[in-house]
């Protein structure tokens, strides 16, 4: 348990790879704020999960396309836990068409979300990590981070900013024992991309489980998903000793992906 006593904020962590890796620090005993959408039922059902792995959970509705509850988030954690010594930037949405139909309205709520957000949070976090004297970082970007694909114009700018954003706050902390990194995931079979596979699906009249196929075939060459846990399994990791030099990377876990 190499992080009790430690307090992570995940944010959208009410499903998906931000679930798997609020259960992977729990595991490892950090007390976790939970942030995401989701009815009062799953909400609890999700606190109940993370509980049982022996931590304290808070909970917040906090909605990372406003800036003003960003800022409200990271001191609401403050104000729960009195720390947020670990800082998951994870909260993401996809906006799929091409530039020339891309709605501007779109454009902005990916970059607020997937970019802008995580500049706030870290922001807000970093004076309480200097005062702890411990900090760790983990911006949640994509293989999209790395390469492009058409039709994502604004999740693309958003990841490439995000992996750059990371570099840049690594160097400010290098001196500190307070490190931020990027984890890259390929695709992960998770309510975001099953939006995805369902379009891919209506789109070319193909059942599921061949719009899956495809969706694999297409980019990641292991053919196979990779899972929240083991995102949540780096993501851990990234906060032991071990990684206490490990200062502005960014790590793939994308079947092969960006190997191409
Ligand atoms: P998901 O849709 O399963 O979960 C997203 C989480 O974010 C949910 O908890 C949701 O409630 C929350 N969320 C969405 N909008 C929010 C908002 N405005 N404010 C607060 N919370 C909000 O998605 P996921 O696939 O688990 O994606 C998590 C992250 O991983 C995203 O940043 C995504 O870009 C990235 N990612 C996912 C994949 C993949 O294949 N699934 C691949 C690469 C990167």
């Amino acid at each position: 348990m190499s992080l009790k006593g430690r307090t992570a904020l995940v944010t959208g962590s009410t499903s998906g790879i931000g679930l798997g890796i609020a259960k992977a620090l729990a595991a490892q005993g950090a007390n976790i704020m939970l942030n995401g959408f989701g009815d009062g039922e799953t909400i609890a059902k999700v606190r109940r999960e993370v509980e049982t792995l022996g931590v304290k959970t808070g909970y917040s509705a906090a909605d990372m396309s406003k800036p003003a509850d960003v800022e409200a988030l990271v001191a609401a954690t403050v104000k729960e836990f009195g720390a947020v010594d670990i800082l998951v930037n994870n909260a993401g949405i996809q906006h799929v068409a091409n530039v020339d139909e891309f709605p501007l309205d779109a454009w902005d709520r990916v970059i607020q979300i997937n970019l802008t957000s995580c500049f706030q949070s870290m922001r807000a976090a970093l004076p309480h990590m200097k005062k702890r004297g411990w900090g760790r970082i983990i911006n949640i970007a994509s293989a999209h981070g790395i390469v492009a694909s058409a039709g994502k114009s604004a999740y693309v700018a958003a990841k490439h900013g995000l992996v750059g954003l990371t570099k840049v706050v690594a160097l400010e902390t290098a001196t500190l024992p307070i490190t931020a990194n990027t984890i890259c995931p390929g695709w992960v079979l998770t309510p975001l991309v099953q939006k995805q596979i369902d379009a891919l699906a209506e789109r070319k009249g193909i059942s599921g489980a061949a719009a899956k196929d495809e969706l694999l075939s297409e980019k990641q060459p292991s053919k196979e998903f990779a899972t929240p846990e083991q995102i949540g399994g780096l993501a851990a990791f990234l906060c032991s000793p071990a990684a206490d030099q490990i200062r502005g990377s960014n790590f793939s876990i994308d079947g092969g992906w960006t190997a191409q």
